[in-house]
């Protein structure tokens, strides 16, 4: 990861990433112009660093050591608390659709430590044809895709399934204006999360959908 990027710095976003995933199932090493004085604070962020440019022995000893690091603390199983509130319902079959790799995985992340699997695809078409394989129960589906966007797969899904066999449809987009959310709602999407995704939010969406008293 590059240090010196454009909206979010590397250590910025490397912050992010460790919201979801720890230095061991996840390693990130910085790239950094400037040097080791950065990396005091930041060594939690990061598994190790190169300074650039980055002479090939230099990298290939890097990857080395960063892997070895990996595997000792492979056997370490963390449980978040929300796992024990959602196993009463955790066999939910649910999609993600999502055009942004990183979003995706943030977003199939904080469903694995709420106790939930997930499957991933990249633009409504590929959602519709998930569909026609196999049924879900709730799709997270991207407004903004590319081919067949948000809304669009919203009305396909709408006219492949009676009203009571339909996945509900939650729409997902940094796009928070009123107008935008009503037309959202208005292709046939049952709700709305703003990204970026919380996972408060989202447990929250998940029990007022499908918990059952
Ligand atoms: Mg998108």
């Amino acid at each position: 990861m590059d240090m010196q990027m454009p909206m979010m710095d590397g250590e910025q976003l490397a912050a992010e990433i460790r919201k979801y995933y720890s230095v061991e199932e996840l390693p990130i090493i910085v790239l950094s112009s400037i040097g080791t004085g950065l990396m005091n604070d930041a060594d939690r962020l990061f598994s190790s660093y190169l300074t650039k440019p980055v002479a090939p022995s230099r990298l290939l000893n890097t990857l080395v050591n960063v892997i070895d690091d990996q595997k000792g603390g492979e056997s370490k199983n963390q449980f978040s608390p929300n796992q024990k509130q959602a196993s009463a319902f955790n066999k939910l079959r649910i999609l993600i659709a999502d055009d942004n790799e990183l979003n995706l995985m943030v977003a199939g992340k904080i469903l694995e430590q709420m106790g939930y699997a997930s499957d991933r695809v990249y633009d409504g078409n590929e959602v519709i044809e998930k569909l026609h394989k196999q049924s879900y129960d709730l799709i997270l589906m991207d407004i903004e895709m590319p081919g067949i966007n948000g809304t669009e797969a919203t009305k396909r899904i709408h006219g492949m399934f009676d009203k009571n066999d339909r996945p509900i449809i939650i729409g997902l987009s940094g796009n928070v204006a009123r107008a935008e959310i009503q037309s959202y709602l208005d292709s046939g999407m049952d709700d709305f999360l703003p990204k970026p995704l919380n996972e408060s939010d989202l447990f929250q969406k998940i029990e007022d959908w499908f918990e059952q008293d």
